[in-house]
């Protein structure tokens, strides 16, 4: 489906008037003219007048002032802390990143069995949230020798630090770590952490790691329930398959897409992708329901480069991957961008909700302007009243103004189809329990007000022989 699908009266026209004018800029710039490239200083877009949009328009995706080569994978050695009786070393503390998800870019011992870790961004501006993970290992000591007391000090630069790291002892879950071995809260440069190193690996994470191979299972594993498997939409900038996988009706012509992690630290957002898919695929009768009438496209990891070498927001390209939903710079968008229009192009069909998963400081939705004409009309607002009825002590928080002149997939996605796109905010700090509650009860609500919707919308064609949305004058039935 395109936009010109799309009835007029659901159409703002402040941005069919200032596309063209967009198309033209962006052309110059592909040229090279006047534009800002890599390594340019490009101020953050700031609101602008609203009689100006085109030159908001003619702004791309934002560039960074300075970028940074991608961290050195090693293991640091520290062979002055563990020796015997008579002084003679018989081992050493290993500290390393030789993992995906792991970033340290530098590592160096400041005294006994203390240890310092500097992590720092990808590019600068950067958002401020850090991330680190790293390996501690005991190396040529048996389990005979207790464990030993390490100070590991963990400094983030260009940034504060986010709160409490997570431990995982010899590859079990990821547990915050305890209160009276941590110190640095937020808004901390340097925290910290103070951990017993026995025979066993310790992971030291900024939240909890589930990166690619825990999403390229969980993925498969959801894809199997429909005897479907993940397929390529594309390849990031290092090569790294970008999947996507489709369940519901073969033959629907009301669509669902569900993006997540764009954003390489926002694991709470991958949280809340897998438990609201997982209950759209659930075996229950409103998500059999719902999968009878609607398709839905996912694609939980957007930002595979980025996830691999713990950036802290953007791609290998050094690009915030949700503020290129216009130009288009990055492989990733483009691989995106592409698979859900072709989704979306079947005959007749019509995408009725775009979710885009991350995480914040904070759970809140992003949704489009209040003024944006949109169909379903007014999912946003409904679906929010239904989650708050819901749930009467989750204080459920929504902004219509967050980020309105960048060039997120929020934004490309309502303007584009017409249709509600929100970005699922969940805190970096919910429990991710906690998320296990909230987010299946939301993706329960967003199915029966699209069920409503379509099945009203089929109501009334049965009634006029119209279907809605065909005419541009037909009332929208849940606006009725
Ligand atoms: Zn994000």
């Amino acid at each position: 489906m395109d936009v010109r699908r799309v009835p007029r009266r659901l159409r703002a026209p402040v941005f069919d008037a200032a596309r063209g004018l967009a198309r033209v800029l962006a052309l110059v710039a592909s040229l090279g003219i006047g534009s800002a490239s890599v390594g340019q200083a490009v101020e953050t877009p700031t609101t602008p007048a609203a009689s100006a949009p085109s030159d908001e328009r003619a702004k791309g995706t934002p560039r960074p002032r300075e970028t940074f080569p991608v961290q050195e994978r090693r293991t640091w050695r520290f062979e002055e802390d563990l020796r015997d009786a008579s002084g003679a070393r018989v081992g050493a503390v290993l500290i390393d990143n030789e993992f995906s998800g792991a970033r340290v870019n530098a590592c160096e011992r400041l005294g006994p069995f203390e240890y310092k870790i500097v992590t720092s961004p990808e590019n600068l501006p950067i958002n401020p949230s850090p991330w680190y993970a790293f390996r501690l290992h005991r190396d040529g000591v048996d389990a005979s020798v207790a464990p030993h007391e390490v100070v590991v000090r963990i400094v983030v630069t260009s940034s504060k630090s986010r709160p409490w790291p997570r431990v995982s002892v010899d590859g079990g879950p990821f547990e915050r770590a305890p209160r009276d071995r941590y110190e640095g809260g937020e808004g901390a440069k340097e925290c910290v952490l103070r951990l017993s190193l026995g025979e066993k690996p310790v992971v030291v994470a900024a939240n909890t790691l589930i990166g690619i191979g825990e999403i390229e299972g969980w993925t498969d594993g959801i894809a199997a329930q429909f005897g479907a498997k993940p397929r390529e939409i594309g390849r990031s900038r290092a090569g790294r398959g970008i999947r996507a996988f489709e369940f519901g009706a073969a033959d629907a012509r009301d669509l669902v897409v569900v993006i997540g992690r764009q954003h390489p630290p926002e694991v709470s957002g991958t949280v809340g992708f897998m438990r609201f898919i997982e209950t759209l695929a659930a075996d229950s009768k409103l998500a059999r329901d719902f999968r009878a009438r609607f398709r839905v496209l996912c694609v939980p990891l957007v930002n595979p480069d980025g996830v691999h070498e713990g950036n802290w927001r953007s791609t290998l390209g050094h690009v915030d991957a949700n503020r290129d939903w216009h130009e288009f710079t990055e492989p990733e968008t483009r691989a995106v961008r592409d698979a859900i229009r072709a989704f979306a192009a079947a005959s007749g069909a019509r995408v009725r909700l775009l979710l885009d998963f991350h995480a914040t400081n904070k759970d809140i939705f992003y949704v489009p302007p209040d003024a944006t004409p949109l169909e379903p009309p007014h999912f946003a607002r409904d679906w929010l009243a239904a989650i708050t009825a819901r749930f009467p002590e989750y204080a459920v928080e929504s902004s219509a103004t967050n980020n309105v002149d960048e060039w997120t997939f929020k934004r490309w996605a309502f303007e584009t189809f017409g249709a509600p796109g929100i970005t699922y905010e969940l805190g970096t700090s919910t429990p991710h329990e906690r998320i296990g509650v909230i987010v299946p009860g939301a993706a329960e609500e967003a199915m029966r007000i699209l069920l409503a919707f379509v099945e009203g919308n089929a109501e009334s064609e049965s009634a006029s022989g119209v279907r809605p949305g065909a005419d541009a004058n037909a009332p929208s039935p849940a606006a009725r």
